[in-house]
């Protein structure tokens, strides 16, 4: 039975996912990244089944994030890369979280975290190798491995892995930066560092860059069965797409030719037609481009979204076909089931597939299913909503 409006998240598919990138990568670690509450699709489910494809990392942007996989239970190695001034490395040391590190102030600060704690961090170092965004500039490298590698040898911290992340802008781009990264391997040797893990590629340059696969890979949107490719798309990939977001059509009516339809009027019935009013707006991530570009299913034929994407709903024009209240409408879901998918919605809204899954608001329950969903704390499958923790967090 559909809710009214829900996210139905496939676990299997997440673990099928892992399995297929796997199979095609072949680095020796796998790290899956769950960063915003698992791409919108529930963190600490999608982390259980990723581990259950053969994942043995876990990735996430802040300490919070981080924190809540360790309260659902979930112990596997985890790093977090992205920390505010006052982030809380106390409580990543004390809940066994690596420490992504970018500079030789956090550096200090984690080392003296440790002190306190009385135990050491584990920590990697991130290079900046191109994207300029967080990262030790290459100018800084001797410093601040030569930083950590004093703190290591004092027993402060562990320097666990070196890593840096890709602008994917083209192969040319991606090589300099694995010449780059290359060279700040090279540094942490010579700063007498021997690191475990060495991770430069997410799921584009995992699946098409073989040089930048080192000896683990973070994977990202790959997992939960989109592409991150404008020329291949998921099905191409082998990937099954984990999220469908579907609702029940709240009302249907006829209008006549030149009839406005939803704020502003920014569509009009060229025709005397049948609309079908669908509950997911904007709030619940419905992109408010998206009008008059992308497209829904219902039972089996696909309809055009028109006028105004709402906070709460939108409508769509069926035509002349017969649609009832309470038909389960489609947005976006797995190309193999005949429905629109999250990369055609991110075209439609001049965005990508990662916007339009993440986007998925805190008002959508998330149903989990397959046979790995008995197994989270989501509830029994097929239950909606069954655990409001799960819910509550998107
Ligand atoms: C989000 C992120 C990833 C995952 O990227 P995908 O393209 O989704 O695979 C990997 N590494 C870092 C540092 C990230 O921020």
């Amino acid at each position: 039975m559909t809710d009214f409006r829900e996210a139905v998240i496939d676990l299997d598919a997440v673990q099928a996912n892992v399995v297929r990138l796997r199979s095609l990568i072949g680095t020796r670690h796998t790290m899956a990244v769950v960063k915003a509450n698992g791409y919108g699709h529930g963190a600490a489910p999608v982390a259980r089944a990723a581990l259950a494809g053969g994942a043995d990392w876990l990735g996430v942007a802040d300490i919070s994030e981080a924190l809540v996989l360790r309260a659902a239970g979930i112990n596997a190695p985890l790093l977090a890369w992205l920390h505010g001034p006052d982030a809380d490395f106390a409580a990543a040391i004390a809940a066994d979280i690596d420490l992504g590190l970018s500079s030789a102030l956090q550096l200090r600060q984690v080392a003296e975290a440790a002190t306190v704690l009385g135990r050491p961090a584990f920590v990697q170092i991130k290079l900046e190798t191109g994207l300029n965004r967080n990262g030790v500039d290459e100018a800084d490298w001797a410093e601040v491995l030569g930083l950590a590698a004093a703190f290591e040898r004092v027993g402060r911290l562990r320097v666990r892995g070196v890593f840096s992340h890709l602008a994917n802008t083209s192969a040319e781009d991606d090589l300099t930066a694995i010449a780059s990264f290359d060279r700040g391997l090279a540094a942490a040797a010579a700063a007498g560092l021997t690191v475990d893990l060495a991770h430069l590629a997410s799921t584009a340059a995992a699946l098409r860059l073989p040089a930048a696969r080192y000896n683990m890979v973070r994977l990202g949107i790959g997992i939960y069965g989109q592409s991150p490719f404008d020329d291949q798309d998921a099905a191409a990939l082998g990937l099954t797409a984990a999220m469908t977001l579907r609702g029940r059509v709240a009302a249907v009516r006829q209008v006549n030719a030149g009839a406005g339809v939803s704020y502003d009027y920014l569509w009009r019935a060229t025709a005397d037609t049948t609309l079908a009013l669908v509950p997911l707006g904007y709030a619940d991530g419905v992109p408010r481009q998206a009008m008059n570009t992308a497209r829904v299913a219902i039972n089996g034929s696909q309809y055009p979204v028109v006028g105004r994407v709402a906070m709460d709903q939108f409508v769509v024009d069926v035509d002349s076909d017969s649609v009832t209240v309470g038909d389960v409408v489609v947005l976006f879901g797995d190309a193999a089931a005949g429905v629109p998918t999250a990369a055609e919605w991110g075209a439609a809204a001049g965005t990508i597939n990662y916007d339009i899954v993440t986007r998925v608001g805190a008002r959508v329950p998330r149903r989990y299913v397959g046979t790995l969903a008995e197994n989270t704390d989501a509830g029994a499958p097929g239950v909606p909503g069954a655990d409001p923790t799960e819910t509550a967090e998107a």
